[in-house]
């Protein structure tokens, strides 16, 4: 069976999907080749992308984090912009993404789980005051609240928890789906990747550029790009 004609014969897919569904928007993953892992730093990404290290050298996490994981620049790219698509024609019941950089609300997307928070979600963690994504990449420094207070990206740090109503959200479309589209993930980041799991439904397919885990537990395995696939 082909990849168009499960997606003829399915009418509640979910999406799981990685830092992989961005690389054709010009974000880079962290895994691949050319991803954030393989380039050089005094302190590597996985250190600085901690909640150890948030807490204990926040001047350089921001430093890093204003640098590399801000690209407010990035637009939604074709495999953004169908899954948009098939949520309005109530093809699509969710997506489930470890991406935090909210490009599929930018293409259009309502159900969105973000298992590894958003970058367009800052809160003060003395007030709670709300920041968002543009007012963190022109700030300097610190970024502090005008209480004073340290101000957070409600992004999924190294070392802390997932969102308890996000993963059941999550694991709840998952259950739920007829379809699995796994794409664009090492699946190598948990608890995340294991709650592909869960799912019970007829066809199960991953899309990613290198091998998975998952490659040999499912239906079809396309080895290409997830945007070029679903275009
Ligand atoms: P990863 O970097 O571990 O793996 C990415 C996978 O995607 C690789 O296996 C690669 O072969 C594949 N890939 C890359 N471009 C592709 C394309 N165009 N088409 C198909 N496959 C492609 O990413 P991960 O598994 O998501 O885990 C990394 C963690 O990093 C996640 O938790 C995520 O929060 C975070 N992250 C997010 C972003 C983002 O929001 N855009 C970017 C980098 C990292």
């Amino acid at each position: 069976m082909t990849f168009q004609e499960m997606i003829e014969e399915s009418s509640k897919i979910v999406f799981f999907g990685g830092a992989g569904v961005s690389t054709e928007s010009g974000i880079p993953d962290f895994r691949s080749e050319d991803g954030l892992y393989r380039q050089k730093y005094d302190v590597p990404p996985e250190t600085i992308l901690s909640s150890d290290y948030f807490f204990s050298h926040t001047e350089e996490f921001y430093k890093f984090y204003r640098d590399k994981m801000l690209p407010l620049w990035a637009q939604p790219n074709a495999a953004h912009k169908k899954l948009a698509e098939w949520e309005r024609e109530g093809k699509l019941l969710a997506i489930v993404t470890q991406n935090i950089d909210g490009l599929h609300q930018k293409a259009g997307s309502k159900r969105v789980y973000e298992l590894h928070g958003s970058i367009h979600r800052n809160h003060c963690l003395k007030c709670g005051k709300f920041f968002s994504a543009e007012e963190i990449a022109k700030s300097s420094g610190v970024p502090k609240c005008p209480c004073g207070g340290l101000i957070k990206p409600d992004v999924v740090l190294y070392g802390e928890p997932l969102d308890e109503d996000t993963v059941r959200g999550a694991i709840d479309a998952i259950r739920h789906a007829d379809m699995l589209i796994v794409a664009g993930t090492s699946l190598s980041v948990y608890p995340a990747a294991g709650f592909i799991d869960y799912f019970r439904g007829r066809y199960s397919v991953l899309i990613n550029r290198d091998a998975t885990p998952y490659d040999d537990r499912c239906d079809l395995v396309l080895h290409e790009k997830v945007g070029k696939v679903l275009s």
